[in-house]
């Protein structure tokens, strides 16, 4: 399989080095050149692991030994607290939730990060090579990568967060992890500031070779691979529970689009998927763009969904670069457009083909907490707040026994408890695995919003490139 930048004139590359480099070199990001099918007993009952290296082989064949790659793959999903992975649940006829967020960090991110650091090491370790992670986050991204990354000898890890934007939880367990490679930066600005500064070191051309960056947010098609798979594994539960073979819908609490684009993927390769439901909160560039065509920048809001609070999501241009028909210089242009008039308009062609797959919805801060307060009382189960923008999509979009629409269930409601006690009176107890986060001592350095100033951390403290 070959990856090719979105923007097209980066070298195209193989499984291994898009791991390593995330964002390609003309600012784009890497893709498939194809998109291979599903295997086709996809939906035969089997452990999650399984039926995850069955599915992602393809992509890495080349790159990994058959062997090897189903070891790292088992090996991920063990440090996952419930024996399905993703179990699921039924809400009400017709409507499911897919849970994410039993990994070791509480949110979806893990099912990814696991298996990436993992697979760091072992195409680090077969190079004799070691790279410098630099990654943004707007919460739980940060907290996943170091628990991934963490005392792996061929990475140093460099994470920067929003100072306060990031609820205690979120901080405490990006902060707490005291181990020698990993370097918390508070950076005072908003989440994307914090992706810019990132972006601008991969555009640093002598920084970026010096100290071998990397990058392990959502841009790394490695995460998105690993995301392709609960789409599938969900709907195969759903098609088996209700005994349909209907299309399954799926609503996706979005922020970067990498949960919704591995979606899309899964449709590609044969998925019977509906509906992708975008489910956004008052940051609401992505339902604005579905129903205007228009995707026109505004500024961030702080939110009770904090890791859904993006203007600019990075992998919709994954998606722009199909509806260009894999045009990279046009992308390129679209781009260039958008980051200088904070606006760009798409073709009506092009805007049509991009609502027939997909629809999208907002819900702001206080229908979520109604929401909150409402499946308490009626399932009596509680919900972060991401996961309640994505039942609040879900009843705007409507679902019923023939037409099932799974909602992922993005975080653990402890993760965000000051939101969920508020919604129901209730505060949701971290599991006890966590153990005394909320005593342990914190290590973090608070930067300026600039480059310069994050270099210069990264310079004295990064072990290669010295
Ligand atoms: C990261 C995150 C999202 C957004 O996912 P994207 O892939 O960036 O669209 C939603 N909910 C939670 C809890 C997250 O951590």
């Amino acid at each position: 399989m070959r990856y090719v930048s979105t923007r097209g004139s980066a070298p195209s590359l193989d499984f291994g080095d898009v791991l390593l480099v995330g964002l390609a070199t003309d600012g784009g990001l890497y893709v498939p050149s194809e998109v291979p099918s599903l295997p086709d007993d996809w939906d035969v009952e089997r452990p999650y692991a399984e039926l995850a290296a069955a599915i992602m082989w393809p992509y890495v064949e080349g790159c990994i030994d058959a062997e090897t790659f189903a070891a790292l793959v088992a090996d991920s999903y063990r440090s996952f607290e419930h024996p399905d992975v993703v179990p699921m649940r039924q809400l009400e006829p017709g409507l499911f939730l897919a849970e994410l967020f039993w990994g070791p960090t509480l949110a979806f991110k893990d099912v990814a990060l696991q298996l990436v650091g993992r697979l760091f090491d072992e195409e680090l370790r077969r190079r004799g090579d070691r790279v410098t992670v630099v990654g943004a986050t707007s919460g739980d991204t940060g907290s996943a990568a170091i628990e991934a990354l963490r005392d792996r000898v061929a990475v140093d890890c460099f994470i920067l967060h929003p100072n306060g934007r990031v609820s205690e939880v979120q901080r405490r367990q990006m902060t707490t992890v005291l181990a020698d490679n990993v370097f918390n930066l508070a950076v005072d600005g908003t989440f994307d500031d914090c992706q810019d500064l990132v972006k601008a070191m991969f555009a640093d051309e002598a920084f970026r070779n010096r100290f071998h960056l990397s990058a392990v947010n959502s841009i790394n098609f490695a995460r998105v691979l690993a995301q392709i798979v609960y789409f599938v594994t969900a709907a195969a539960w759903v098609r088996r529970r209700i005994g349909v073979d209907s299309p399954v819908s799926f609503v996706v609490p979005t922020g970067n689009f990498g949960n919704v684009y591995a979606g899309h993927l899964a449709r590609r390769a044969g998925l019977p998927v509906g509906q992708l439901v975008v489910a956004s909160n008052a940051n609401d560039i992505l339902p604005r763009l579905f129903t205007t065509g228009t995707m026109a920048q505004t500024g961030v809001v702080a939110t009770l969904s904090p890791s859904m609070d993006i203007q600019v999501s990075s992998n919709l241009e994954r998606l722009l670069w199909e509806l260009h028909g894999g045009d990279g210089a046009a992308v390129d242009v679209l781009m260039r457009r958008f980051r200088e008039h904070g606006t760009v308009t798409l073709d009506p062609e092009q805007w049509r083909s991009l609502s027939s797959g997909f629809a999208a919805y907002r819900a702001d801060d206080s229908a979520c907490l109604d929401i909150m307060a409402r499946y308490y009382r009626r399932h009596d189960v509680l919900v972060d707040p991401h996961t309640a923008v994505g039942l609040s999509a879900a009843e705007q979009h409507g679902y019923s026994p023939e037409r099932p629409l799974v909602v992922l269930a993005t975080a653990h409601p402890a993760k965000f408890a000051d939101a969920v006690a508020q919604a129901t009176g209730v505060r949701p107890a971290l599991p006890a695995r966590l153990g005394n986060l909320l005593e342990r001592a914190e290590r973090y350095e608070r930067v300026a919003n600039d480059l310069q100033s994050v270099e210069a951390f990264v310079l004295t403290h990064a072990r290669v490139g010295r």
